[in-house]
């Protein structure tokens, strides 16, 4: 990353609300906002998603993997019971309906389950969730927001981590967000990064900083989806690195959007023990 850039971000991040404000309303009139799912122009009402789509996508639904928060029984059709969420579609209401719908997510208590690939793989960070499948509406949605000029969907998945995640969050009590940072080669051609813009998004709902500038990818990496289990891991070692002066707390909550074997969030993970962290957990918008 350039000087210009860190004094840009640096500068970005002592603006107040206000000129926040602001700024998002003039975004919003140059820039629609639009439906994650079938990208079309959001109304007023709408603050997520529309209308017609809420009904398209599912939140996974439990018994998910105590580990990395995979579904445990077959979810093939990602079908869990997203409609019931209308607050998605009018926006979601703080504290909703807590206690009294008829879907609760709970973390997954110690008598929980593994999932097959946890059963095998030694992972480092300590629990995870992920509120969507990487399936359907919810994959293309996520491709635009990575390669197709879409970061305005971040809105949509930083707070449907907020909205699933909630039993999770409030147990892990996190005190800081690190978005899996992408190579600044990699950064200046998208002209930003997918995880940070839903880390952004999801540390606004609860009131969580988020380090960007000080945990670094230093190592552009192979595209890891082209590389089996151990292939990842070793193309992945020594690609992050956290800058001198970075104060990393105990409890660390690492930002995806895709959750895959789990690689990635493994190798930063580790980098974040070495600096610091003593619990580090991971909340991905996605589970491939
Ligand atoms: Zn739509
Ligand atoms: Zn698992």
């Amino acid at each position: 990353m350039s000087r210009q850039d860190g004094e840009r971000k640096t500068a970005g991040k002592t603006t107040g609300k206000a000129a926040e404000r602001i700024r998002e309303r003039i975004l919003s009139a140059v820039y629609p906002r639009r439906c994650p799912v079938c990208d079309g122009i959001l109304s007023d009402g709408e603050p997520f998603i529309c209308r017609e789509c809420v009904g398209k996508v599912r939140f996974i639904r439990e018994p998910v993997c105590m580990k990395c928060g995979a579904p445990l029984t077959g979810q093939q059709e990602y079908g869990a019971d997203f409609r019931e969420r209308q607050d998605f579609s009018t926006g979601f209401r703080e504290k909703q309906d807590a206690g009294q719908s008829s879907r609760k997510v709970v973390p997954p208590e110690e008598s929980a389950e593994f999932c097959p690939k946890c059963r095998t793989a030694q992972h480092i960070f300590v629990q995870g969730f992920a509120p969507f499948l990487y399936r359907g509406e919810i994959r293309q949605s996520l491709m635009r927001l990575k390669y197709g000029n879409r970061a305005e969907y971040a809105r949509f998945f930083g707070k449907a981590l907020a909205v699933y995640g909630q039993p999770w969050l409030e147990r892990w009590k996190v005190q800081l967000l690190v978005p899996v940072p992408v190579h600044p080669a990699r950064e200046r051609k998208r002209g930003y990064n997918q995880a940070a813009e839903i880390a952004r998004v999801l540390g606004k709902e609860i009131h969580v900083p988020m380090e960007e500038d000080g945990v670094c990818r230093v190592k552009n990496t192979k595209p890891q989806k082209e590389l089996t289990g151990r292939m990842r891991r070793r193309n992945l070692q020594g690609a992050f690195q956290i800058r001198a002066g970075t104060r990393i707390p105990a409890r660390v909550l690492i930002v995806d959007d895709i959750f895959t074997t789990g690689a990635t969030v493994d190798e930063l993970a580790r980098t974040l023990y070495g600096c610091g962290a003593r619990e580090v957990y991971a909340a991905c918008a996605s589970m491939d």
